[in-house]
């Protein structure tokens, strides 16, 4: 156990640098630094997968559910209701096509980071097992698809339909949804699956607007420009002089393609992301004839424990996402482990943590030439304040003699002129501006929808969440009867996203199978459950807040908004995740949907 041995660094020396580069960051209008990507910025959303001027002839109709949203999430809620024998389902998703976040973000080198056997649903019901350990994008895109044709999840969808309104028919027990394809439909049930970060956002940097070159979002990405595809090849670069602002998760993976094609790269940083070893593989095909019946669920059982500090005989993932935990129960039984104080894990977690940082920090002064870009390079924070990154590339990059790290200390780009970024003085003049600067969270749930939602009597759900999310279990609130939401609405966050969203899926298609059964035309809370799961989440919340409230600002934690209650985390449940699912499978077990209202 890393607590047990002899530290070789200072904690406490590293936890004051870790609050100094925090505060360095801190800026009073946190969330406000961003700019809402509408208006003249609206062309910074434009779908550029989609051939321009597809029409259809309005709808009329009635569906059992509508699902909006087409990721992961709309399939597998999709998916789980056809196993239950629900008949008419209609995903709508603005989007051409299904893949939700896979659908949008094909920019070079998108790869997901969690491993490809646990990260994509339902490899065993679609029979498909992924080409390596750490997939890439268009294998998860067309996975979307296999998702939607084995669950004939295609029949009834609407894709490029965005809803323009939604509310409950009181008279009718019916959900009328109205789109900008002029469609009027009806749904007994609805199930919001919007994504949790679904929507780009751009910095408020003074002068974006009057950028003159080309310039697009990294989730839009311009390949009529940049020539390729996200496997690389972006060969109409050789000639350009690019500028990407950000380096998040999204720059770590597209920062090595524009570097080997751009004729000059300038990497704009604010802070560094923590660029751990990727290591990915081809998958082994006598591994993958070895795996028996249920290996998925075990596999992202056993990933979903580790990660949420939880005690595994064996890390059946073993990566960059399991280290520290696999370090902290090193030598430990599981009794020795589970007997330790919280107090005593906690701190063993935080001596791992900076260990592991250390090996972070370490390896870029092992890969990066140059001492002071690399000095630039190093994240001082906790592993998990930002999304850790995995790539064997990135760093490498910055040895290339085309490409320059422009690093602002903490404080971002000063201004954007009509030709170029400027920091602290300098104009650095670039043909191409890209932006790697995230999605909205912790802004209003129907603004990042695109559209309201009113419920009984007219209720408007921008006005029930003003102040954030208000439900049962994150699954529904009072006042929208059968109405369901999916994502980080109340509920569990984990690393692995599917998987908080099949549990999700299984309780929704579970409370519409039981209000079939009971032949109810609706089905909602009651204002005591849902302020008994409030006042459950609430007072969960307590450690998650304060490991936050130390972190580098970012989108985790509000934009660091120090006083609890921000961020993407800040209205979730801050148990484990199997604890959640544990709250929800036991009232399901009642077999009795307590505190909810059926007429
Ligand atoms: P992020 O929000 O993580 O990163 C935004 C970046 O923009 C940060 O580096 C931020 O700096 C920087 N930035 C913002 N404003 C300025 C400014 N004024 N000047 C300079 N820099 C600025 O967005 P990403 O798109 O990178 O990632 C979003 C999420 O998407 C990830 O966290 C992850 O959850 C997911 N993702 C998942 C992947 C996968 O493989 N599954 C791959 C990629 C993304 P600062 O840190 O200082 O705020």
């Amino acid at each position: 156990m890393a607590a047990q041995q002899k530290l070789d660094f200072d904690p406490a020396a590293l936890h004051r640098k870790y609050l100094l580069e925090r505060d360095k960051r801190l800026r009073t209008e946190a969330n406000d630094q961003y700019l809402e990507v509408k208006g003249d910025f609206s062309r910074y959303v434009d779908d550029p997968y989609v051939e321009p001027g597809f029409t259809r002839p309005p709808l009329n109709d009635e569906m059992d559910v509508v699902i909006i949203g087409g990721g992961f999430g709309g399939l597998l809620a999709g998916a789980r209701l056809r196993q239950a024998g629900v008949q008419g389902i209609r995903i709508i998703d603005k989007a051409g096509d299904f893949g939700g976040t896979w659908y949008w973000n094909r920019y070079p080198g998108a790869q997901c980071d969690v491993e490809s056997y646990i990260y994509l649903p339902l490899l065993e019901e679609t029979g498909f097992i992924p080409r390596e350990k750490y997939t890439r994008a268009p294998e998860i895109l067309e996975h979307s698809r296999r998702i939607g044709r084995t669950f004939d999840l295609y029949r009834d969808a609407c894709l490029q339909t965005q809803i323009s309104s939604m509310h409950w028919d009181e008279a009718e027990h019916r959900w009328i949804i109205r789109t900008n394809r002029n469609d009027r439909m009806k749904a007994r049930y609805v199930i919001m699956s919007n994504g949790p970060l679904n929507r780009p956002k751009l910095p408020g940097i003074p002068g974006i607007a009057d950028y003159q070159g080309h310039t697009f979002h990294t989730s839009r990405w311009d390949y009529a420009y940049t020539g390729g595809s996200s496997l690389g090849g972006l060969e109409k670069l050789r000639d350009k002089r690019v500028g990407i602002i950000g380096t998040g998760a999204t720059a770590v993976q597209c920062v090595p393609y524009l570097g080997e094609f751009a004729k000059q790269l300038y990497v704009f940083q604010r802070t560094p992301s923590s660029v751990d070893i990727r290591n990915n593989r081809e998958t082994d095909p006598d591994w993958a004839k070895s795996l028996t019946l249920g290996w998925q669920k075990r596999r992202m059982d056993n990933f979903n424990v580790l990660v949420s500090g939880g005690y595994q005989d064996e890390d059946l993932v073993a990566d960059g996402w399991t280290d520290i935990i696999r370090n902290v129960m090193l030598g430990m039984s599981k009794d020795q482990f589970e007997g330790a104080s919280a107090q005593g894990i906690a701190t063993a977690m935080e001596l791992a943590d900076y260990a592991k940082m250390n090996g972070v920090r370490g390896r870029v002064d092992s890969v990066v030439k140059d001492a002071k870009t690399a000095e630039a390079l190093k994240p001082w924070y906790r592993q998990f304040c930002k999304r850790p990154c995995f790539n064997d590339e990135y760093l490498d990059t910055f040895n290339r003699p085309n490409v320059q790290l422009v690093d602002t200390d903490g404080r971002g780009v000063d201004r954007i002129t009509p030709k170029g970024v400027v920091v602290d003085g300098v104009e650095y003049e670039v043909d191409c501006l890209i932006f790697a600067t995230g999605f909205e969270v912790g802004t209003g749930y129907t603004r990042r929808s695109g559209f309201d939602v009113a419920g009984r009597d007219g209720v408007r759900l921008s006005d029930k969440w003003d102040n954030g999310a208000v439900s049962l279990h994150g699954t529904m609130s009072h006042g929208f009867p059968n109405c369901f939401f999916m994502g980080l609405t109340q509920n569990t966050l984990t690393i692995n996203f599917p998987h908080m969203l099949d549990d999700q899926s299984h309780h929704i298609a579970y409370i519409i199978g039981a209000a079939e059964q009971r032949q109810a035309r609706a089905i909602e809370p009651s204002l005591e459950a849902e302020k008994a799961w409030c006042d459950t989440v609430k007072k969960s919340q307590n450690y998650a807040g304060n490991f936050l409230q130390e972190c580098t600002p970012g989108y985790y934690n509000g934009e660091g908004r120090t006083e609890l209650g921000h961020g993407l985390t800040g209205n979730t449940y801050g148990g484990t995740p199997m604890a959640c699912e544990g709250i929800m499978r036991e009232w399901r077990e009642t077999g009795e949907l307590p505190g909810m209202h059926l007429v």
